[in-house]
């Protein structure tokens, strides 16, 4: 057994050696803390927020989807609080001219040598600390006056809300239901950083689940408990997850409740997701903001309601970093060190990998053979190129579940070998039952081989 070797060094490492995440802008000398999802980077990615939609939309028949603008009508902004308060404490040193958030010098790093904590240095001399809204600004249209002045969404969240009409009205939706949304956000953060932790412009996975007011707290309690067992379920390690509830101090003025699933990533525990018992400020403000009624009207009874809402609120890069750290492990094989991701099935970003042993004997021509049957079902890629062992130790590094070898036997009766990418056990296996068999394991209940290992 293995222990627990993960460092953020090493998963940034990783990610730029093999193009799954990578410093955005790189040619011009990079822009801080953007970053560029490459092509396994985009298949993992895509992998989990897969996953998110299924828990909600396939699994369930009380969620439906949307996709709304990332540029709102100004307003929004007004009602929502945002304006007015999305703000964090910014100092600024007259020394070394950084900016630091206020409540956070601790991760900030003073810029005179020897560096510490800002604040710390002999000659770190910081203004006092005033609110930075974190909205990033734009104008539309040709004429920029103050009212062509709009917002790059700080959330998804709002975009539901500006919606909900329409779906009580199209979609007949009647409380408890959701709406889901998945998309790109924007936040002009005073000291983003750590990899893909916090980002300027990143993606968020959240749904607004509108409920009867009396069903509040059960719903909040139910939603909890489903968005950390989905963690779970994909396979992060149980000792590396925990609910952590919101003191009051830490309490939007409207949220009766708030908790975070929390990971512990290689920098300490930190939010992954954010639950939230919103009672109806929302839709409250929007109502007043539009002069919209936006009451539920039960028909048969005649009742009505402004409901509340219980919104679970994720990141899918903070989520594709935690199941990037909880799998990444290096083990000893043949007396080298191989660095493997033992990601749960479902979100490798390829699920199996077609190698010929030689390029020549038929070999390639059955292994092509193999790779069109089996992407009719899953993410397969072909690599001929290099010694066996070097093609099974780069698909390690990208988490693929299952290496396919085709040999000389396979020529004679159509049999080929799966390598395990965990157990790296060899089965022998008709390749006309491969694709049945490899799905067959995808499906099955998966634990992280980490697990009891640290
Ligand atoms: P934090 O306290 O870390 O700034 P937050 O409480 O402001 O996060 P929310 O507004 O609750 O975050 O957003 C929901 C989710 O969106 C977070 O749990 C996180 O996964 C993700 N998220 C928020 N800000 C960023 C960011 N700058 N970069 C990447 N993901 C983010």
């Amino acid at each position: 057994m293995t222990t627990d070797v993960v460092t953020m060094d090493k998963i940034v490492s990783l990610c730029k050696r093999r193009g799954i995440i990578f410093p955005s802008s790189e040619i011009y000398g990079g822009i801080g803390s953007s970053y560029d999802y490459g092509h396994y980077g985009v298949l993992l990615k895509n992998n989990v927020k897969a996953q998110w939609w299924r828990a909600l939309l396939q699994e369930r028949d009380d969620v439906v989807a949307l996709d709304s603008a990332i540029i709102q009508h100004p307003r929004t902004w007004e009602a929502s609080g945002h304006l007015a308060g999305f703000t964090d404490p910014l100092v600024d040193c007259r020394t070394c001219k950084r900016r630091y958030r206020a409540d956070k010098l601790e991760d900030g790093q003073c810029g005179e040598k020897p560096s510490k904590c800002p604040g710390q240095g002999p000659n770190c001399d910081l203004t006092d600390s005033r609110n930075f809204n974190l909205m990033f600004q734009t104008t539309v249209g040709p004429v920029q006056d103050e009212g062509s002045t709009v917002f790059l969404r700080p959330e998804t969240a709002q975009g539901i809300f500006l919606n909900f009409k329409h779906y009580l009205q199209f979609a007949r939706k009647k409380p408890p239901f959701g709406i889901a949304q998945v998309g790109k956000s924007f936040r002009n953060e005073i000291t983003p950083g750590n990899f893909v932790f916090r980002m300027r412009e990143f993606e968020q996975m959240e749904m607004e689940f509108f409920v009867p007011p009396d069903e509040a707290e059960q719903w909040y309690e139910f939603w909890k408990q489903a968005r950390y067992d989905w963690y779970l379920k994909l396979g992060i390690r149980e000792d590396h997850l925990r609910l952590r509830p919101h003191d009051a101090d830490e309490l939007s003025h409207y949220s009766s409740g708030t908790s975070d699933v929390e990971y512990l990533y290689p920098i300490g525990w930190q939010e992954l997701e954010g639950i939230a018992n919103r009672g109806d400020f929302d839709l409250t403000q929007h109502a007043e903001f539009s002069k919209q009624n936006l009451e539920y009207v039960d028909t048969a009874s005649g009742e009505r309601y402004l409901p509340h809402v219980i919104e679970p609120a994720a990141g899918a890069d903070r989520a594709t970093l935690a199941f990037l750290c909880d799998a990444y492990d290096e083990d000893q094989i043949d007396g080298e060190t191989r660095t493997v991701l033992r990601l749960h099935p479902a979100l490798a970003p390829v699920k199996a990998a077609v190698l010929p042993l030689v390029k020549k004997d038929g070999q390639p021509e059955i292994a092509r053979e193999i790779q069109a049957q089996l992407r009719e079902r899953m993410q397969v890629e072909y690599d001929e190129g290099g010694a066996i062992g070097r093609r099974y130790r780069r698909q390690d590094e990208i988490g693929t579940p299952w290496s396919i070898t085709v040999d000389h036997q396979s020529v004679e009766d159509r049999t080929v070998t799966v390598r395990d990418r965990d157990s790296l056990r060899q089965d022998r296996i008709a390749i006309s039952d491969l694709g049945s068999e490899l799905e067959r394991r995808l499906r099955a209940p998966w634990q992280s081989p980490k697990l009891g290992s640290d």
